[in-house]
């Protein structure tokens, strides 16, 4: 009898190990889920998939694979570009990745990891505009940026320019379609894929791009996060993973 409540017990005791999965002695943690904040008008870094909520594009690729190399699992929400700092600041938001370029004014008030992409602003106008060719000629103009953007800080330096800042890029190219404003200042590469499906049939770019920007994820201030995360983008640039997500979104890597 006694012998039977002691096999009983043993049994129960493996089984329970064997459902919790705890039998290894190792306990596996959890995947800590990492919060990840975009703001999804930027094709080809983070837009939505046609006809679905979901996200895509070479940000959302890489910081998936980042996160995934580090041990985290990536959870993703949108919201304004505006919004993103302060999401970090206040503890909402574990990183921001939205071609977000690592500013100085930007640094005092999140971390950035290493450098992930270097893009440069331009310049577009519409297709009939003949005036427009570089920076000095929007004095006087009026000018579509994104809220919160670099472009919208070079919109501003621009002498007395008429800038209006749009929630979104999209809006932005759209107040150029309809004439409403004379210029859009935007990050380059999202200005030459807007042109590629299909934009090009109304606007084109002007000028050079200019200075180069460079585009980090952001954290908390002085978060150890930021270690961990140059530390897995190193490993992905090393074993030829950041190379492929590159190639699917831009094509050959330009060296
Ligand atoms: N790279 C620009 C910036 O950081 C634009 C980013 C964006 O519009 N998503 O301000």
């Amino acid at each position: 009898m006694k012998k039977l409540l002691v096999f009983i017990v043993a049994a129960m005791t493996l089984m329970a190990m064997l459902l919790t999965g705890c039998g290894g002695g190792e306990q596996k943690a959890a995947e800590k889920v990492l919060k990840v904040g975009t703001e999804p008008s930027f094709a080809p870094f983070e837009f939505q998939k046609e006809g679905s909520k979901e996200l895509t594009g070479f940000d959302i690729d890489l910081i998936k694979a980042v996160c995934k190399q580090a041990g985290y699992k990536a959870e993703i929400s949108s919201m304004g570009f505006d919004a993103l700092i302060p999401a970090i600041m206040s503890g909402n938001l574990d990183i921001a990745v939205s071609g977000m370029t690592i500013t100085e004014e930007r640094k005092k008030k999140v971390t950035f990891s290493d450098p992930y992409y270097t893009s440069g602003l331009i310049i577009m106008v519409n297709k009939d505009n003949n005036e427009i060719k570089s920076i000095k000629d929007l004095e006087g103009k009026r000018i579509a940026v994104q809220i919160g953007t670099t472009g919208e800080a070079k919109g501003r330096s621009v002498k007395n320019a008429k800038v209006t800042a749009f929630n979104n890029n999209v809006e932005a190219a759209m107040e150029l379609k309809n004439k409403g404003v004379d210029a859009v200042i935007n990050d380059a590469p999202v200005a030459e894929y807007y042109l590629a499906t299909g934009g090009n049939a109304t606007a084109k770019l002007v000028g050079e791009v200019m200075e180069a920007e460079e585009y980090g994820f952001a954290v908390k201030k002085d978060s150890k996060l930021a270690g961990e995360l140059n530390k897995a983008l190193n490993t992905l640039k090393k074993n030829g993973e950041y190379d492929k997500i590159y190639k699917t979104w831009f094509g050959e890597k330009k060296k």
